[in-house]
C-alpha cells in the first residue's frame, strides 16, 4: 500500500508516477493505478502487478499536469480492477487514492446512496470522491470541498485528490504516513513537487522532504506547496534533507 503524487513535471508526470509505484512495491500490494488531471481526469487501474498496469497504459493516451498513483493492499473488497484505486465520483471530475481504513464508511455510504450517489466498488475509499462531489455541488471551491470531505472521515488515512481542470494535488493524513518532496527548480529546471507514503518513491528526483503530521492538509501545484492545519491556518514546516542515496 503506497501513494505517489507529482506536479510540475509536464509530460513526464505518468513516468514519474509509475517509477514511484515501482519504488513502493516493497510495501506489498495487490493492485495499482494512476489518475492524471488535465481538462478532465484520466484514470487507469488494474489488479495484479505494476507490469499489468504498465501494459494497460500502453494502449491508453493519458496525460495531465497533476498526477496521483496508488498501490493497494485490500482491506474492503477483493483485489479487482473495480476496487483498485483511484476512485471517482459520479461526474468523473474527482479522483481519490487512499491508504488506511475509513471506519465510518458504511454510514457515509448509506447517506450518499440515499442522496442518489451510485458506487462502483466495494471499498471504504469510494465515499471520499462522492463527499467531495457533494461539497463542490454546494458551491465550495476545490480546496474547501476536499477539506469538507476529509472532515467527515473517521479512521486512518493518507489521502490524495485531484480535480479536473485544476493542476493541484490536495492531500491529508491521519495515522498513515505521507511526505512531500520539494524541488524548487533552478536555472535549468522548473519546480516540481512530490507526495508519497515514503521517501524512496521520489528520492531519484529530490532529497528535500517535508513530513506531514496527523491532521495536516497539503496543497501542491507547479506554483508551490502549502501545509495547513484543520482550520486552514498555514503551518510553518521544516524542509529536511535526506542524507542517503537512492
Ligand atoms: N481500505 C482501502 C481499500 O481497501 C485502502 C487499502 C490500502 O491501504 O491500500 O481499498
Amino acid at each position: 500500500c503506497g501513494i505517489i503524487g507529482c506536479v510540475g513535471r509536464e509530460d513526464e508526470t505518468l513516468d514519474v508516477l509509475v517509477h514511484g509505484l515501482s519504488k513502493l512495491e516493497y510495501r506489498g500490494y495487490d493492485s495499482a493505478g494512476v489518475a492524471l488531471s488535465g481538462e478532465r481526469v484520466d484514470v487507469c487501474k488494474k489488479s495484479g502487478e505494476i507490469d499489468d498496469l504498465k501494459r494497460a497504459l500502453e494502449s491508453r493516451s493519458i496525460d495531465g499536469a497533476a498526477g496521483i498513483g496508488h498501490t493497494r493492499w485490500s482491506t474492503h473488497g477483493p483485489p479487482t480492477d473495480a476496487n483498485a484505486h483511484p476512485h471517482l465520483d459520479c461526474t468523473g471530475d474527482v479522483a481519490v487514492v487512499h491508504n488506511g481504513i475509513i471506519e465510518n464508511y458504511q454510514s457515509l455510504r448509506d447517506e450518499l446512496a440515499t442522496a442518489g450517489h451510485t458506487f462502483k466498488s466495494d471499498t471504504d475509499t469510494e465515499v471520499v470522491p462522492h463527499l467531495v462531489e457533494d461539497a463542490l455541488a454546494d458551491g465550495l471551491d476545490n480546496e474547501a470541498a476536499v477539506r469538507e470531505a476529509i472532515s467527515r472521515l473517521e479512521g486512518s488515512y493518507a489521502v490524495a485528490v485531484v480535480v479536473s481542470g485544476d493542476d493541484t494535488i490536495y492531500a491529508a493524513r491521519n495515522d498513515s504516513p505521507l511526505v512531500l518532496g520539494i524541488d524548487d527548480g533552478d536555472a535549468e529546471s522548473e519546480p516540481a513537487y512530490y507526495l508519497a507514503s515514503d521517501v524512496p518513491a521520489f528520492r531519484d528526483f529530490t532529497d528535500r522532504v517535508v513530513y506531514l503530521a496527523d491532521g495536516e492538509f497539503a496543497t501542491l501545484s507547479a506554483e508551490g506547496w502549502r501545509v495547513s492545519d484543520v482550520d486552514g491556518t498555514t503551518v510553518d514546516k521544516d524542509v529536511d534533507t535526506v542524507d542517503w542515496d537512492p
